[in-house]
């Protein structure tokens, strides 16, 4: 049974990794001040900034796509053609689908092989594929139950993939209502300024603690308390085996439920070490106060703390809600300000991990240059220690490769990942399909690694 559950759970990966490959969502989109368009060289050069400091070099397009045959890089290229019509991708899921039945003949045959996400010194982090916005309730628990199993095994078997620093991203909304966080996010806006009612969630994950929460029916209570049960089953595997729970940040109408339930999560498992992580999306105008809300109620509650550091993923939505609804556009104005945004959280966490060693985890999910270049400057700039386990760095599987490659092929050593959707191959199908309704504006950009593809496409050509 253990080893036919290890054979669909590798199954799932590589399918998924194929999925990603043939499905790139978003590359490289130009930040406020506009890419920096050299053209590419090639070659590994060892670049200098202005102040002399080594740079990452983001435009190495042959050690970025060493390991990719010249029919991948044809297929994706291609592919990124196609997701830049909204035709396609906002009908995407059943294009995946059929393009699946399509290939089932190729699927199942490297079932222990190791996923290349995990070598050339690039880890992964496995993300749950599960989650649940209003309107999508399912009628009775088994749907969660399986969610939970679902999620247990994907701890599992990111112990398998990655010894040093194990860890999984997911949703809530994956274990437990997406209705019952909306209503908890009207009761308790702020979950910083309701300490009671984190603690009292903090207690049920303990199992110290009855759950009782005022304004809540006894229909909701029940259902929350299922949830919470479920949340604490999968943190007391996580504690057991050591890996990291990343919370992933989802729409504004459901945040502060997130917010609060992940707090708790800290107060009951971060004791010694950071193993739960909340997301701070920064195209939120209130994305650093909440930060800094965050940072201070872990301290005063004397536990770790972690925090995943995302731009978002939902401004569209979040847009046309806030339109829709006549409240005032929770997101930035400009991309510039969300850049700004994002560089004071990441300032602010490195400087907690350098004042409390150990006690304070963060990882830039970035595919921007920029962002990701100023990180490591920040991390030199503040003599810090790049392989410890304080700061990582994170970007999707298949997305912004060129990026990753630098962050590899970097020779301060830093810790990258590459998420990677854990799961059944309809379940992650649907997922793709959903980031790609997201991002479809980001999908039409300028992109520098499609011209590097390019790029590596001519070399091999010519080479024949
Ligand atoms: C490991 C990982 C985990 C993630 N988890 C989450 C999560 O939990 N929740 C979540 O929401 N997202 C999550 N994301 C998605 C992440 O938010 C997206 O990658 C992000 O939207 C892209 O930002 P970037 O920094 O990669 O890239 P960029 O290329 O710099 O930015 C992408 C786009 O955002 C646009 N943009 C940003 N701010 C504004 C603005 N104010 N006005 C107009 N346009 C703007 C830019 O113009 C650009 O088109 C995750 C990503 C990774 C890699």
């Amino acid at each position: 049974m253990a080893a036919r559950t290890f054979r669909h759970s590798v199954q799932a990966v590589l399918s998924v990794q194929r999925a990603w490959r043939t499905f790139p969502l978003r590359a490289l989109v130009p930040n406020a001040e506009g890419v920096d368009e050299r053209k590419p060289t090639g070659g590994y050069r060892r670049m200098a900034s202005a102040a002399g400091k080594p740079n990452l070099d983001f435009d190495d397009y042959r050690r970025c796509y060493k390991n990719k045959s010249l029919a991948e890089l044809i297929r994706a290229l291609v592919l990124f053609r196609l997701c830049s019509s909204d035709l396609l991708v906002n009908n995407s899921l059943q294009i995946l689908t059929g393009a699946r039945l399509c290939c089932r003949g190729f699927q199942g045959s490297h079932s222990r092989e190791r996923p290349e996400v995990t070598q050339n010194g690039i880890r992964p982090l496995l993300g749950v594929p599960l989650e649940e916005t209003l309107g999508e309730q399912s009628r009775d628990n088994s749907e969660y139950d399986n969610n939970l199993q679902t999620i247990r095994h994907c701890i599992t078997f990111a112990t398998e993939l990655e010894d040093k620093f194990p860890m999984v991203h997911l949703k809530l909304t994956a274990l437990l209502p997406a209705e019952i966080c909306w209503t908890l996010s009207k009761l308790y806006p702020t979950a910083t300024q309701s300490p009671a009612f984190v603690e009292v969630l903090a207690g049920v994950l303990h199992g110290r603690q009855q759950l009782r929460v005022d304004g809540l029916s006894d229909e909701d209570t029940k259902v929350l308390n299922d949830g919470l049960v479920r949340i604490t089953s999968m943190c007391k595997l996580a504690e057991e085996v050591g890996v990291i729970i990343m919370v992933d940040a989802e729409y504004t109408y459901l945040n502060p439920a997130l917010n609060a339930m992940s707090l708790a999560m800290m107060l009951a498992y971060n004791a010694t070490r950071p193993l739960i992580f909340y997301t701070y999306q920064n195209y939120l105008k209130a994305a650093y106060s909440n930060l800094e809300c965050d940072i201070d109620f872990a301290r005063t509650h004397g536990v770790c703390f972690g925090a995943k550091l995302v731009r978002g993923a939902y401004i569209n939505t979040e847009r046309k809600l806030a339109g829709s609804r006549g409240y005032p556009d929770p997101v930035h104005a400009t991309p510039g300000e969300t850049t700004e945004m994002y560089s004071k959280s990441m300032d602010k966490m490195m400087d907690m991990i350098v004042k409390h060693p150990g006690k304070f985890a963060t990882i830039i999910a970035s595919h921007n240059e920029e962002t990701t270049q100023r990180g490591l400057d920040r991390m030199e700039a503040l003599g810090m220690t790049y392989d410890d386990g304080s700061v990582f760095f994170g970007q999707v599987f298949g997305m912004c490769e060129h990026v990753t490659a630098a962050l590899g092929n970097c020779e301060r050593g830093c810790l990258v990942f590459n998420a990677l959707p854990y799961g059944s191959v309809e379940e992650t199908l649907a997922y793709l399909s959903r980031r790609a309704v997201e991002n479809k504006e980001a999908l039409k950009g300028t992109r520098r690694d499609r011209r590097m593809m390019w790029q590596a496409v001519k070399d091999r050509i010519t080479l024949f």
